[in-house]
C-alpha cells in the first residue's frame, strides 16, 4: 500500500501549548537568517516533544541505530558533514521522511518497508539531508519578511500542522495564522531541485546506486495518482513532478551501473518493522508463509522476523529455536544476539542468556542496543549490584547518552537510592536540553534523605552548574 506523503513537517499529535514558549522571537533571526545554533535548539525542543507525546514515535534503539548508521554515512558525503544529524524512526505506515530544524530527520516505517533496496532508502535520506545542509528552512524564513514578527513557536506549530493526517489533527491545533505560515513554508520548486541535485551527488559519493533515486520517486508518483486522498499535503509542500523525475534520470546519464548489495542490517530492520505490524499471530503467519513459499530475499532476515513475531506472542521457546538456527550459520549480528539472549532469559535460562549478552558485548562493544538490553535484563532479574556496576562502566564510556542515565535512574529506584535516582534522571534531562526539568530533579535529590556526604556535594555542585547554564541561556534569549 503506497500511501504517499513524503512531506516535510512534524507529526500532528503535538499541540501548540506543549512547545516551550521560551523559543527566541523570529524577528531577531529573520534578517540574517537563522543561525545553526538556533536551528539546533528548536530542533531539540521539537524532538523532545515528539519523544514525549507523539504516539508513532518508535523508541527502538536498533532501528534508530541502523538509520543513524546509514544517515551518517550519507551525511559524511554531504557538502556539510559537520552539522551533526540525528535520525529517528516513526511507526507510521505512511511513506514519509522529513527534515526538521538543526538536522533532526524523521523516517516513517512505511518508507523503510516501501523501498525495494537500500539505495532507494539512501536516496530519500540524501534528499532530506540536502534540505538541511542547504539551509532551506532558514532561507525560507528569511525570504518571508512579512512573518518576521511571528514567533518561532507559531512556526513550529505550522510545521506540525503539515503532517499527513490533517483531518485528525483538526482545528485543535492548526490556527488560521499557522495555516498561512505553513503555506509559505512549503518548499519551492527551486529548493526541491537543489535537494535533488545535492542529494544525488551525496548518494553517489557515499557509494550507493544513483539510479535508485529516480526509480523510487517515479514509483511514488505513480502511486500518488491512485491515492489522491493521501497526497495533498505532499503535493503542497513537496512538489513532485515529471520535470523533477526527468532531471534525476538525466543526471544518471554517464554514471556507470553500480551494483550495491543491501546490508544485512537493512534486511533485519525491515523484518523487525514488518513483524511489528498486525496482531502477533498475523505476524507469525506472515513470516511462516514467506519461509514455506521461499518468497524471501534474505532467509536470515525472514527467520529473524519470525522470531520477533514469536517474541510478541511471548512464545520465547520458538523464538530461541528460530534464532539458534540462524546463529549456526555465519550470520551473527548484534540484533540477532540481543534477541537470542533475551529469549533464553525469558524462557528461564538466566545464566545462559546473560553469558550470551556478555559474549556479544565483547564482540560488538559499540552496539548500544545490546548495552541497554543487558542492563534491562539485569534490572528485571534483580541483579541490582551487577546492574549498577555495568551502568557506571557504560556511562564512563559514553557519558552523552540520555538513555543510559534513564536506565541508571530506574536501577537506583529499584535499589532504594532515591537521591541518586533523581540525579541520574537530571543528567538525562540535561542531555536532552531540558534544563528546568533537570534542575527540578536535582532539587528533589537534595530533599531526599540518605545521601552520603559525597553524593550530597555532587548533587549541590551539579545544581549550581545547571542553574548557571540556565541563566546564561536566559541571557541569550
Ligand atoms: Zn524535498
Amino acid at each position: 500500500m503506497l500511501a504517499v506523503a513524503l512531506i516535510w513537517g512534524v507529526p500532528d499529535m503535538i499541540c501548540a501549548q506543549a512547545i516551550d514558549s521560551n523559543l527566541p522571537e523570529l524577528g531577531d533571526a529573520a534578517g540574517a537568517g537563522l543561525s545553526m545554533q538556533t536551528e539546533k535548539k528548536i530542533g531539540q525542543e521539537i524532538m523532545n516533544e515528539i519523544r514525549m507525546r507523539e504516539p508513532s514515535y518508535l523508541d527502538d534503539p536498533e532501528v534508530e541505530a541502523y538509520l543513524n548508521q546509514l544517515g551518517n554515512r550519507l551525511a559524511a558525503a554531504s557538502p556539510d558533514p559537520g552539522i551533526g544529524f540525528y535520525f529517528f524512526p516513526l511507526n507510521d505506515p505512511m511513506i514519509n521522511a522529513f527534515a526538521m530544524f538543526g538536522g533532526y530527520i524523521g523516517v516513517n516505517s512505511g518508507l523503510i518497508l516501501a523501498v525495494q533496496n537500500e539505495s532507494e532508502l539512501a536516496g530519500v535520506l540524501a534528499h532530506e539531508i540536502s534540505h538541511v545542509t542547504q539551509r532551506h528552512l532558514a532561507r525560507g524564513i528569511a525570504r518571508q519578511n512579512q512573518i518576521s514578527g511571528v514567533s518561532l513557536l507559531a512556526m513550529a506549530v505550522a510545521l506540525l500542522a503539515a503532517h499527513s493526517n490533517a483531518d485528525v489533527a483538526g482545528a485543535a491545533m492548526a490556527s488560521a495564522s499557522a495555516g498561512a505560515i505553513q503555506a509559505q513554508l512549503g518548499f519551492t520548486r527551486d529548493f526541491e531541485r537543489e535537494a535533488d541535485r545535492i542529494g544525488f551527488q551525496t548518494l553517489d559519493k557515499a557509494g550507493f546506486d544513483v539510479r535508485s533515486m529516480a526509480a523510487f520517486f517515479a514509483r511514488l508518483q505513480r502511486a500518488t495518482r491512485n491515492y489522491e486522498n493521501n497526497a495533498p499535503v505532499y503535493l503542497r509542500t513537496h512538489p513532485l513532478n515529471v520535470e523533477r523525475i526527468s532531471d534525476m534520470q538525466n543526471r544518471e546519464q554517464g554514471h556507470p551501473y553500480r551494483q550495491v548489495l543491501d546490508s544485512l542490517d537493512f534486511h533485519l530492520v525491515r523484518a523487525r518493522l514488518q513483524a511489528m505490524r498486525g496482531t502477533p499471530a498475523e505476524a507469525v503467519a506472515y513470516f511462516k508463509t514467506l519461509l514455506t513459499e521461499q518468497k524471501t530475499l534474505n532467509v536470515t532476515a525472514t527467520q529473524y522476523g519470525l522470531a520477533v513475531a514469536y517474541a510478541r506472542q511471548n512464545d520465547w521457546q520458538s523464538a530461541e529455536k528460530t534464532l539458534a538456527d540462524i546463529r549456526q550459520g555465519k550470520d551473527a549480528t548484534p540484533m540477532i544476539e540481543r534477541l537470542y539472549a533475551e529469549a533464553r532469559i525469558k524462557r528461564g535460562d538466566l545464566a545462559g542468556g546473560l553469558s550470551v549478552f556478555r559474549a556479544a558485548l565483547n564482540r560488538y562493544p559499540n552496539a548500544n542496543a545490546l548495552v541497554y538490553a543487558y542492563g534491562e535484563s539485569l534490572l528485571e532479574n534483580r541483579r541490582l549490584e551487577d546492574a549498577q556496576a555495568f551502568l557506571d562502566q557504560s556511562i564512563r564510556k559514553n557519558s552523552a547518552d540520555a538513555r543510559l542515565y534513564k536506565l541508571q535512574s530506574r536501577i537506583y529506584a529499584a535499589s532504594g537510592k532515591a537521591g541518586l535516582q533523581h540525579k541520574a534522571l537530571a543528567e538525562a534531562y540535561a542531555l536532552e536540553g531540558k534544563l528546568a526539568a533537570a534542575i527540578e530533579q536535582l532539587e528533589l535529590a537534595q530533599k531526599t534523605g540518605g545521601n552520603d556526604f559525597y553524593a550530597s556535594s555532587a548533587i549541590d555542585a551539579r545544581l549550581r552548574q545547571l542553574k548557571l547554564r540556565q541563566q546564561e541561556e536566559a541571557k541569550l534569549r
